[in-house]
């Protein structure tokens, strides 16, 4: 057996061939064994498995296999350690898509959502580049982390970036509680992308109680060149209009919501958005979508839809309610887990245009409104035109006496690093005075060992022999 599969020019032909599966290989080794649908780890003996993969190697179910073993070590004794082959299956995300979308995924979580969200940046890109999204936004909860790592996927994809932030939103300083809304951020323009960074410094620096935390007057002071939207359904207008978070369902009412958005709306005039959820089984969001259409249309704010988005495909939910139980302190069991969360829904970006309008219009939306909010998530998308900043590339001048950066690197660091012998022992000599350690010459010097001895090995006649002594 091979010691290093992956070096297998066969291997290596089928993985060229297919970039994807090889990406698949390499990124998602953690998502694939946890998602049922999509791989799966060979257990056995050895002489078991290569039987099995021998079999694999041609596929008899139209799948896309892929063997790929870790490096093999012997212990000694002529047994191998366990080794770890994985089949990966040709999926419905292959191959690519060549329309384009024009929904736009403007609320998108990576695994940046510490804790939520699952994938890296570039693996929702592959997604996006696989389905037709044109634009994907990154709003983590709290934070700009994932920022660099997805612009630069999607540079290379040819995908516009959008970058935000799903802020916590509540109350500070004495009246500062545990009750937060979410709020989903984007900025539009250069000027709003400063002002996104200085909105969530200050979450941290002044208002961190258990979430980094805006206020009213902190989204107040930075609320140039940012684009709003409502938020999810722990947002301030959700929860004002059907319950939730801490609002009794009691409490919440039609008005109560139309208050909260005429609010954003004074303060932030055409960049506000009501945002609307494509989510048909969930019961509140068929509740609250019709009325929350109804507030925009009376006060004239226009509305787009989102996903939420957590996880690249469907079958990453698994992922997320790992996620989910492995948070520091969570101490409900799974199942309670799973009946708090709901987990009935797809937090991930839909494929087609079309889908998105029949979960819109499964929320009791007419299909008119439901084509308006996925145009208008384009219209967001156009109008986020933000690159991120970069310094230049700093230069030190070079001294004056010196022509290249080598002779200053082999001035500075050779002569100093390294002194001559010379030096060496006149700094000796200088600590010996100090008292510190003895004289050079008071040092019993070291009785030098013949070759043999210390390699215990017959003297050799070869004149590079001396070099090793
Ligand atoms: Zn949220
Ligand atoms: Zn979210």
């Amino acid at each position: 057996m091979d010691d290093n599969h992956l070096r297998d020019p066969h291997l290596l032909r089928r993985l060229h061939r297919n970039r994807r599966t090889a990406e698949a290989v390499s990124d998602d080794f953690l998502k694939k064994n946890a998602s049922s649908g999509h791989g799966e780890w060979m257990t056995g003996t050895p002489s078991e498995r290569r039987e099995a993969e021998k079999g694999h190697d041609r596929s008899e179910h139209g799948l896309d296999e892929l063997s790929v073993r870790v490096p093999v070590h012997r212990d000694g004794h002529g047994h191998e350690t366990p080794v770890v082959i994985r089949k990966v299956k040709k999926t419905r995300r292959l191959p690519q898509r060549s329309k384009e979308m024009v929904f736009a995924s403007l609320h998108h979580h990576t695994t940046f959502s510490y804790g939520d969200g699952y994938a890296l940046p570039s693996a929702h890109i592959r997604r996006a580049e696989e389905i037709g999204l044109s634009a994907v936004a990154a709003t983590e909860h709290g934070n700009i982390s994932s920022h660099v790592q997805l612009e630069s996927a999607a540079k290379k994809a040819g995908i516009k970036p959008l970058f935000g932030v799903e802020l916590y939103t509540g109350e500070l300083g004495e009246n500062a509680t545990q009750r937060k809304n979410h709020l989903t951020v984007l900025a539009e323009t250069q000027a709003g992308y400063q002002n996104l960074l200085k909105l969530v410094s200050s979450t941290y620096s002044d208002g961190f109680y258990y979430e980094p935390t805006a206020d009213g007057k902190m989204l107040a002071a930075h609320k140039e060149g940012l684009v709003v939207l409502s938020g999810c359904q722990g947002s301030a207008l959700f929860t004002a209009l059907v319950g939730g978070k801490h609002v009794a369902e009691e409490d919440a009412s039609y008005e109560r919501a139309k208050r909260v958005a005429s609010q954003f709306k004074r303060a932030l005039g055409d960049r506000y958005y009501i945002e609307l959820q494509a989510f048909p089984e969930l019961q509140k969001t068929c509740q609250a979508n019709p009325l929350l259409v109804q507030i925009a249309n009376e006060l004239k704010i226009p509305y787009v839809v989102t996903f939420d988005c957590h996880y690249t495909v469907p079958e990453e939910k698994e992922m997320q309610q790992i996620l989910h139980n492995l948070r520091p302190g969570e101490k409900r069991s799974l199942e309670d887990m799973a009946r708090e969360w709901g987990y009935d829904s797809n937090l991930c970006p839909p494929w087609t245009d079309a889908m998105v309008i029949r979960k819109l219009v499964g929320t009791g939306l007419s299909r008119e409104v439901a084509i308006r909010a996925v145009l208008n998530t384009r219209e967001v998308a156009d109008r986020c035109t933000v690159e991120l900043p970069s310094l230049p590339m700093v230069r030190y001048p070079l001294p004056t006496g010196y022509e290249s950066a080598v002779a200053l690197w082999r001035d500075r660091t050779i002569s100093t690093i390294s002194p001559s012998p010379s030096v060496r022992w006149g700094r000796v000599a200088e600590r010996s005075k100090a008292g510190r350690v003895p004289p050079p010459g008071n040092r019993p010097s070291p009785t030098p060992l013949p070759c043999r001895e210390r390699a215990g090995s017959a003297p050799t006649t070869s004149p590079r022999a001396g070099l090793h002594c």
